[in-house]
């Protein structure tokens, strides 16, 4: 199995070793790779889109032609995880906290609505304990972090925390506000490699 993270921008490090981690929970011998390029795409069974600054990574997918192909694969059913920034970029529809008007340009694979750094500035981020449902618990971090807030479709709810949604899943996707990554459990990873082995 082969795991691909789109490493332009963000916490791509961390989800290499988490990665890592819960394909030796999982038991599955695989190899991890960054992807910047086309190329190194084509040889991905999943893909995992992290967190950091969702207009920087969309612009880096463009300026080096792969957001279109990223799309296509998931569109033909490739697993992919997308944490805080990612979750923006699979979303259909997403705005800013302050500037309600402007639309942010995204993959638009997923059918979630996304409001960008819902909780507020750098210094609102916070720590807490997410329950998944069916998959358990991890203690992990919101960094200006969005909030889904509508779905629809076939996407289902995963986790919420004081009501608002912070994990959705849809077929292949999952999409995550929080940072599973800088957790002190592997579960959402593991998640994302049930996915590709099925
Ligand atoms: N606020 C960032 C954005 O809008 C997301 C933050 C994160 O990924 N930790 O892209």
């Amino acid at each position: 199995m082969k795991i691909g993270i789109i490493s332009y921008q963000g916490s791509f490090q961390e989800h290499f070793f988490m990665m890592k981690k819960a394909m030796t929970s999982e038991g599955v011998n695989g190899d991890v790779i960054y992807v910047k390029s086309k190329d190194q795409l084509e040889h991905v069974d999943a893909l995992i889109i992290p967190g950091g600054e969702s207009t920087t990574i969309w612009r880096m997918m463009n300026a080096m032609s792969i957001a279109n192909r990223v799309k296509e694969k998931i569109e033909e059913g490739i697993p992919v995880l997308g944490t805080c920034a990612g979750a923006i970029l699979l979303s259909k529809e997403s705005i800013d906290n302050k500037v309600k008007e402007k639309q942010f340009g995204t993959l638009g694979t997923m059918d979630i609505a996304v409001i960008r750094n819902y909780y507020g500035r750098q210094r609102e981020s916070f720590q807490s304990i997410i329950k998944l449902e069916n998959y358990g618990e991890l203690k992990t971090v919101f960094i200006r972090a969005p909030a889904i807030v509508k779905i629809w479709g076939d996407t289902n709810v995963i986790a919420k925390l004081d009501n608002v949604v912070v994990a959705a899943m849809e077929r292949n996707m999952i999409a995550t506000t929080f940072h599973p990554e800088l957790s002190d459990n592997d579960v959402v990873h593991r998640l994302l490699i049930r996915l590709a082995k099925k």
